[in-house]
């Protein structure tokens, strides 16, 4: 994997980051102490404010602009640190260890600020032991309309439920996305330009005034405390606002501090509450909130459900979890998160790791791990044959392989064995990145099956796919005497018939096809393996369908193994795929090329081409990727369809330009697929039809356009479609037209990384697992609170604890797990088969 390229550093510059580097150091470290303690101790936690102010003071001038600048802001902080001791000192320190690491200079203060002790947990409230029709009455009064909430009309139901908020659980699981500290009042001169601050004084004026050649009119004011004036200024409503207020009133400003033009800080539309007193307003809930609805309003709204409904939310965790986990119930949890109480800690607010956050997390995540768990005994307590190797065809695939087999290769297919020779189902996952070999592993486990004298199915997401993994499959299997064949949805019905047939008799061994294989008519003798490839491209319910093969009625289900190139970080996999094992291969085969990636602008496009040419030119292939076939008219997107003919026409005039889509028929796919492969086209211009499986050797560059508008792990699958040969090869993802983008410099990780576990990492980070691997596919209850990456600490708490309770009541039939079980179907409802529970 290439590392990030390092810091160019100058002899100089790199003394005066060290020194740099050791001021931080000695701020860092006690109040890292400090947050570390438990509150009690973090009182008298003693912060030499005033000599480290004084260090970093003395170091400002040495630095460069931008670093001046923080540290400048950092000794401030410090010496109000001194002088105000403030009522809260871990928020305090908690923000100036943000600013340190945002400074983000030596590795040891890059990380963010270590966890805060947990806050002590009240008692929950007894609710553990109604039974379950109180139970089922409470659920389903908290189904009702939002409507039932005072305040909410039909007209203001409706806007809400364009928000995806339905019932009154909707509204009270709808938590602040952010929290604001509103209790720090400050005074005018604490007032730092840049930041969001509170300031309590007087009006002491109040005019309009007409500026600039269009006399526009402005209202200008001035707010004064014992400290100085600040300015403020409202460019809209004038009238209204200069009615609202009168000079000589006590009122609390809040806003974002700027330098006015006249050199006294300002304000422009400045919240101002003329009831709040010397204590600010608290710590304030901010939501999304329909577009129409002020922000007052929706938080009047959440509260007034709070207050009328967080009562009744049954919590059903048993006492002894719910102790164990230090969490409370889930009324509490919700007044909590909703109406913060003023002492809160408001960055664990906002990390969503308080108290309310924690149980509220703990409890989704419980009830998901249940789930989880009762799946997986479900499986294991089933039965299936137990298939052992005889070695008469494995052992021959493995002598007459032409090369040697990874270590991670040879790992998994043992690991497979033992599966296999079990007398349960297997349901193993095998995660890979692009061009680890999983074909082959797969392979030696169809010829287990085979060897005991059952057949195996082999399941890609598209035809393409399928016809790919024939070619080598099938090459392999006519090595070794079997009978393969290929079944996909477009074969001519003839012939589909004959297969349909040769399958049910048992004459062919090893089938490969699409979800063809799983649709009525397709009768098996009797499948020993089900293999499904970049199984994150089929749902669930296609997952099942595989299970069901068996050929006969009453034959065992069959083992079945997915093959996945999108990996996914470990613990989350357990999650996702908590009913599966998982196996690895996380080794390439040696000699792979390292494929070079570029991030080009829009107006790089020149060299672009010139790029690619030079590639055809050396008699390579190359692809060119869009995100559509056909032009949109929703957004101004380049196609593939209009491309083709354009580049063929006129940069790539003289070359053979190849289309191939999704849209295209099978057959037609199978075309220009076999004559690139064959080098009679040199670019083909596609779409992300090729992301998966293609492999050609001499393919070695790739440009992906609009590359911002795909997700960080389908470009990685993309680049694996070149460097699978020995030639070096590259890979230019073209991007937005801005370098300062967002998007831009999310695609340069692209040019850093080649390790797609990373970048899995990243992506999910981005986007969250929904969008990861669409909510639809994973099969799994839709998060309200919880966070799979946030929360991945919680998430191996709830699974423990789970796996705990179902091993003391493994069918969740003892009398206290019966609130337990009610509350886990209406979770889970329709999404588990949980027979096992009755
Ligand atoms: P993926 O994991 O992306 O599906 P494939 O199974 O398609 O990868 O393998 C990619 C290529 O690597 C194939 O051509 C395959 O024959 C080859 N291959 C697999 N294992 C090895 C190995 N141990 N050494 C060398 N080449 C291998
Ligand atoms: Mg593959």
């Amino acid at each position: 994997m290439a590392s990030p390229p390092a810091h160019p550093r100058t002899p100089a510059l790199a003394a005066e980051r060290d020194s740099l580097a050791g001021f931080l150091e000695a701020v860092a470290a006690p109040l890292d102490f400090l947050l570390r303690s438990p509150a009690a101790t973090a009182a008298r936690v003693g912060v030499p404010s005033a000599a480290l102010a004084a260090r970093g003071r003395a170091l400002l001038g040495q630095l460069p602009e931008r670093e001046r600048e923080r540290v400048a802001e950092i000794c401030a902080t410090l010496e109000i640190f001194e002088r105000h001791p403030p009522p809260n000192r871990s928020a305090w320190a908690r923000e100036l260890r943000e600013r340190i690491a945002q400074l983000g200079l030596p590795a040891v203060l890059n990380s963010a600020p270590p966890p805060r002790p947990l806050e002590r947990v009240p008692p929950p409230a007894p609710t553990y032991h109604r039974t379950s029709g109180e139970l089922t009455a409470q659920l389903e009064a908290l189904a009702q309309s939002v409507q039932f909430v005072r305040g909410v009309g039909p007209q203001r139901a409706e806007q809400f439920r364009k928000l995806g908020l339905r019932s009154i659980e909707d509204l009270l699981y709808h938590l602040p996305f952010r929290y604001e500290d509103r209790r720090a009042v400050r005074t005018v001169r604490e007032l730092r330009v840049g930041e969001e601050a509170s300031v309590m004084g007087e009006i002491a004026h109040l005019s309009e005034r007409y500026v600039g050649r269009s006399q526009r009119r402005i209202l200008e004011g001035a707010i004064k405390d014992d400290t100085g004036f600040l300015a403020l200024t409202w460019y809209h409503q004038v009238a209204y606002f200069k009615n609202r207020y009168q000079v000589g009133q006590r009122c609390l400003v809040h806003g974002k501090v700027e330098m006015g033009a006249t050199g006294l800080k300002r304000m422009v539309h400045p919240e101002i509450d003329l009831d709040a007193d010397a204590g600010g307003q608290g710590v304030l809930p901010v939501y999304n909130k329909p577009t129409a609805m002020s922000v007052g309003v929706m938080r009047k709204i959440v509260q007034q459900a709070v207050g009328e409904w967080s009562g009744r939310v049954p919590s059903a965790l048993p006492e002894s979890v719910v102790t164990r986990a230090g969490i409370t119930d889930l009324g509490r949890a919700l007044q909590r998160v909703h109406a913060p109480a003023r002492e809160s800690d408001v960055a664990q607010l906002n990390a969503f790791a308080s108290l309310g956050h924690r149980s509220l997390v703990f409890d989704e995540l419980f009830y998901l791990q249940l789930g989880l768990a009762l799946k997986r005994r479900s499986v294991a307590i089933e039965a299936g044959r137990a298939l052992r190797r005889t070695g008469e065809l494995t052992d021959r695939l493995a002598r007459s392989l032409p090369f040697a087999l990874t270590n991670a290769q040879q790992r998994v297919i043992e690991e497979i064995y033992a599966d296999l020779a079990a007398p349960h189902p297997m349901h193993r996952l095998i995660q890979g990145d692009v061009g680890s070999g999983k074909t082959i592993v797969a392979l030696f486990a169809a010829l287990v099956a085979i060897e005991n004298g059952l057949q195996a199915a082999f399941m890609a997401p598209t035809e393409l796919l399928a016809e790919q993994h024939f070619s080598t499959v099938g090459r392999w299997a006519d090595d070794l005497g079997l009978r393969a064949a290929l079944l996909t949805g477009e074969q001519p019905r003839a012939q589909r018939r004959k297969l349909e047939a040769q399958l049910a008799s048992g004459e062919i061994q090893i089938v490969v096809g699409t979800h063809a294989l799983i649709q009525d008519g397709v009768r098996f003798k009797a499948v020993g393996l089900g293999v499904i490839d970049e199984q994150h491209r089929f749902g669930v319910m296609q997952r099942a369908a595989l299970r069901g093969l068996s050929g006969s009625a009453s034959g065992p289900p069959p083992d079945i193994l997915l093959l996945s190139a999108t990996p996914i970080p470990r613990t989350l996999a357990m999650t996702l795929y908590g009913d599966l094992d998982v196996s690895l291969l996380d080794e390439l085969p040696p000699g792979r090329q390292t494929i070079r990636t570029l991030v080009f602008r829009e107006s790089d496009r020149q060299k672009v081409y010139a790029l690619t040419k030079r590639e055809l030119d050396a008699g390579r292939q190359g692809y060119v990727v869009y995100p559509l076939i056909d032009p949109s008219d929703k957004a101004e997107l380049r196609d593939a369809t209009t491309m083709a003919n354009e580049l063929a026409r006129t940069v790539f005039a003289g070359y053979r330009v190849g289309l191939i889509h999704g849209r295209m028929k099978g057959s037609e796919k199978d075309q220009v697929m076999r004559r690139f492969k064959a080098g009679d086209l040199q670019l083909l211009v596609s779409t992300t039809v090729i992301e998966v499986g293609i492999d050609v050797p001499n393919a070695t560059v790739m440009v992906v356009e609009h590359a911002e508008r795909f997700g960080l792990a389908q470009l990685h699958q993309l680049r694996g479609r070149v460097g699978r040969g020995s030639g070096a090869s590259t890979c230019i993802l073209v991007g937005p037209a801005y370098a300062g983008d967002d998007a831009y410099r999310r695609l340069k990780a692209m040019e850093r990384t080649t390790d797609g576990f990373k970048i899995a990492e990243i992506d999910l980070e981005i986007r969250g697992p929904g969008d990861f691997l669409g909510t639809r596919q994973s099969g799994l209850p839709d998060f309200r609170v919880a966070n799979l990456i946030r929360d991945s600490r919680l998430l191996d708490e709830a699974r423990r604890a789970a796996d705990a309770w179902l091993a003391r009541d493994p069918t969740l039939s003892a009398p206290e797990s019966a609130a337990l079980k009610t509350v886990l179907r209406h979770r889970w409802a329709g999404r588990l088969e949980l027979a096992e529970i009755g």
